[in-house]
């Protein structure tokens, strides 16, 4: 049994506009068991000496974040397809050459390194949305999930939870083409023998949770959704999807299947509390109200989209129709969660040329409870009683932060910032610097192995 305190400056706790000053934050076996704010109230029975031996974090302590959609593999491709012209196809092309590179040692060396660039920036839990499932012929590994373990074993040793979003991905395109060239290592055949597959890797580690995932419409042929779709339902587990990231995904389903693609979802029981739609950039009206009223919840992932040329996706909106919004840092162009929350009030404000669209409690809240509960983790994501021991510390004196208000802090902090990190009551980042892994270092060797000519 181990209980630690911590003693936070600032704290942000739930259901409050502003942080919170000279927060006493209490944890046993990795979860909290009191949250006691020091100012205007009595010192705690234990007194002074319960002050004496909490560990002090100096700046603005928030929940976990959660980086609710990743493709590990993508960190590899930072700085290498900025400087041309083109589009999401031509990105991709560049995408798949490292897809085609990778097996589960390189792959756990490189997801290592980047989920704990992610524990640095303050991430306690990651969604990998994850298809390089086979060898890169789409032959099968002696393990099967030999891929899907490397995952697993990367995030252990970067000291952050996952859960393992294993997504169907079956065909090329939506009108059903076969998988061809790099995408072959993707595909299980059919549904039923990804849902068997899936069905056989049970990680036993408290971190790692097995979650779906329907590449998208293009990628699951539509009288398999439900099988997909079934699966996560029966097993209780969480369920993602790639949906109308692009205007020529929706052209294309429109053509073949006389609908758009949030309709389609719908009408194979794809929807839902526990289904988080990733991007939506391009939604209808009718679109969005499916979405809404079903709950499915929707992570945004504006670095990304942003850089991928996607556009814009309509957030207030998705919001106000009732779907829960959760971020991602999905290609890792940019790891930082701070980027991804405010960009959400800035893209809408590009938009509509009007400030103020949600508050920062509402970014808080994408940023924390809302990702770890579309991740299947409903414990996770709050300072409060009960919940897992995740704490993140934002420093106040940096070159950024310094004389900003706490409770502006969330708009003006980077990930470099990031001074504290606790993961279910373990401490994986103190004074800035991860704890067991070098993460420049590792980010190097890992990404010129898969990168080399
Ligand atoms: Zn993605």
């Amino acid at each position: 049994m181990t209980a630690t305190r911590w003693l936070a400056e600032y704290a942000w706790l739930p259901d409050h506009a502003e942080p919170t000053p000279d927060v006493l934050i209490e944890a046993e076996d990795g979860r909290i068991t009191a949250v006691t704010p020091l100012v205007g109230t009595d010192t705690p029975a234990a007194g002074v000496e319960v002050l004496r031996d909490a560990v002090r974090l100096p700046g603005l302590t928030l929940p976990g974040l959660a980086n609710a959609h990743s493709h590990a593999f993508h960190r590899a491709l930072r700085g290498r397809t900025h400087g041309g012209r083109g589009d999401f196809w031509s990105w991709r092309d560049v995408m798949y050459t490292v897809a085609a590179r990778l097996d589960p040692d390189s792959y756990l060396a490189l997801a290592r390194a980047a989920y704990a660039e992610m524990a640095l920036a303050g991430i306690t839990c990651v969604g990998e949305f994850h298809y390089l499932h086979h060898g890169p012929d789409g032959t099968p590994y002696a393990d099967p999930n030999a891929m899907s373990a490397a995952l697993v074993e990367a995030a252990a040793h970067a000291g952050i939870r996952i859960t393992l979003l294993d997504t169907a991905y079956l065909t090329a395109g939506v009108d059903g083409a076969p998988l061809a060239g790099p995408q072959r290592r993707f595909g299980d055949g059919d549904a039923l023998r990804w849902a068997e597959r899936v069905s056989a890797f049970t990680p036993g580690d408290d971190h790692a949770r097995v979650g779906a995932a329907i590449h998208s419409v293009r990628a699951v042929p539509a009288e398999q959704l439900a099988t997909v779709a079934g699966w996560a339902d029966r097993q209780g587990r969480p369920l993602h999807v790639h949906l109308s990231e692009q205007p020529a995904e929706n052209d294309a389903c429109r053509a073949v299947h006389g609908c758009t693609p949030t309709r389609l979802l719908a009408d194979h029981g794809v929807l839902g509390r526990h289904t988080t739609a990733v991007h939506a950039t391009h939604p209808t009206s009718a679109d969005l109200t499916l979405l809404g009223d079903s709950r499915t919840g929707i992570c945004l992932c504006p670095t990304t989209e942003r850089d991928l040329a996607d556009g814009i996706g309509p957030a207030r909106r998705m919001a106000e129709a009732g779907s829960p919004l959760s971020l991602g840092s999905d290609s890792h162009a940019v790891v930082d969660l701070f980027e991804e929350a405010r960009a959400v009030e800035l893209d809408e404000r590009l938009r509509t040329r009007r400030r103020g669209h949600f508050t920062t409690a509402e970014l808080v809240t994408a940023a924390t409870a809302a990702g770890h509960a579309a991740l299947g983790w409903g414990d996770a994501g709050r300072l409060s009683v009960g919940d897992r021991a995740d704490l993140v510390t934002v420093r106040l004196d940096s070159a950024r932060t310094a004389g900003v208000p706490p409770v502006g802090a969330f708009f003006a902090a980077t990930a470099a910032d990031v001074t504290h990190v606790v993961v279910d009551g373990r401490t994986v980042v103190a004074d800035g610097r991860h704890l067991t892994v070098d993460v420049p270092t590792e980010l190097r060797a890992a990404i010129k192995e898969v990168t080399r000519s």
